[in-house]
């Protein structure tokens, strides 16, 4: 069956971090042990030791970033400090399945709140949108 975005979505991020917020008390960045790695290194801490500071596990037993004040711990002045290397959800969003799954479903989850899906934003072609939702399954999979 056709997608609803077959012909590409107008979205591009203009870094305003509300992202970067809990969100209706939501406030899980997934971190599997490959995106834990890449931040430890960046922090020059064993794996170990970044997981115990700047993680928690919950009842699924997936990891999550720690929040801060009602951010992200690594949302410092409005800016990623992990950008080049941050996690793949906030790389991928909002192409992710669930806010994908229709079109009343992306306006509750990404128009409504999200000023990247300007309808004046550059297209992001179908193809690209299905990788990244891919990409987004394939890192929430892995612990
Ligand atoms: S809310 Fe949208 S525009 Fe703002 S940082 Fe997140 S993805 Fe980018
Ligand atoms: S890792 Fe960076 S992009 Fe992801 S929620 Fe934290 S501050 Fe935002």
């Amino acid at each position: 069956m056709d997608k609803w975005w077959k012909n590409g979505v107008a979205f591009s991020c203009t870094q305003c971090a509300k992202c970067c917020s809990a969100r209706d008390d939501a406030s899980y960045v997934y971190v599997n042990q490959g995106e834990r790695q890449l931040m430890a290194k960046e922090l020059q801490l064993p794996l170990a030791t970044f997981t115990k500071r700047y993680a928690r596990r919950a009842a699924d037993g997936k990891y999550y970033l720690n929040f801060v004040d009602g951010h992200c711990i690594f949302l410092e002045d409005k800016k990623c400090i992990m950008h080049d290397i941050k996690p793949t959800q906030c790389r991928t969003w909002p192409f992710w399945e669930e806010a994908m799954a229709s079109k009343a479903e992306y306006k509750k989850q990404v128009l409504d709140f999200c000023p990247g899906s300007n309808v004046d934003s550059p297209v992001v072609k179908a193809d690209d949108i299905k990788k990244q939702i891919n990409e987004t399954e394939d890192a929430f999979f892995e612990v």
